[in-house]
């Protein structure tokens, strides 16, 4: 796979890309999964940063650096938690991904990573998830062409062969 989408399995603290995006709760302070994780590689100065930046709705998304992390940024982005589908669980979802898409052009990122927001503790079924993720980024990457490319970053099997399939059943190749 060479397009402008790529689909990979990884942790993605290790990644060296202008910016990385964390799977946030709307406090900004930390909480498990990939956030936790993103909190332990940047070291404590991340959470320096984002207590300055009195938390951030869900959908939204708020940029820091990324310390000791081998990312420039990272991008902070509260996903909805499931329930159902009635919430604006969708669009919600949705919103995070153009969010953090946006900013990253803003800030002249040209990399950006991603992980699976909202399909670890807060349940959004993983398919829906990823068909959601990916028309966004391939809406976004066609009228965007600062942006070079954009990885799914999946910490399991089961999680990359959903993106990867939604990534397949998209229109041609960025
Ligand atoms: P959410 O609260 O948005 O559901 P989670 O952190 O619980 O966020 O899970 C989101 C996804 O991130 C899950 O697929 C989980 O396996 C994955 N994940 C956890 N740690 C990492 C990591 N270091 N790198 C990439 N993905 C990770």
């Amino acid at each position: 796979m060479s397009g402008r989408i790529q689909v990979i399995k990884g942790d993605i603290t290790k990644q060296e890309v202008d910016a990385i995006v964390n799977a946030a709760n709307c406090s900004l302070l930390g909480g498990g999964g990939v956030d936790g994780a993103i909190h332990r590689a940047a070291g404590p100065e991340l959470l320096n940063e984002c207590r300055k930046l009195n938390g951030c709705k869900t959908g939204d998304a708020k940029l820091t650096k990324g310390y000791n992390l081998p990312a420039k940024y990272v991008i902070h982005t509260p996903g909805p938690i499931w329930r159902g589908g009635q919430k604006k669980e969708i669009e919600l979802l949705a919103s995070c991904y153009e969010s953090c898409l946006r900013l990253a052009s803003k800030h002249g990122c040209r990399t950006v990573d991603f992980p699976s927001i909202s399909t670890g503790v807060y349940h959004f079924p993983l398919e829906k998830a990823s068909v959601i993720a990916m028309s966004v980024i391939y809406d976004y990457l066609k009228e965007h062409k600062e942006i070079e490319r954009v990885r799914m970053v999946c910490f399991d099997d089961r999680t990359k062969s959903y993106y990867e399939k939604a990534l397949s059943e998209l229109g041609e190749e960025l």
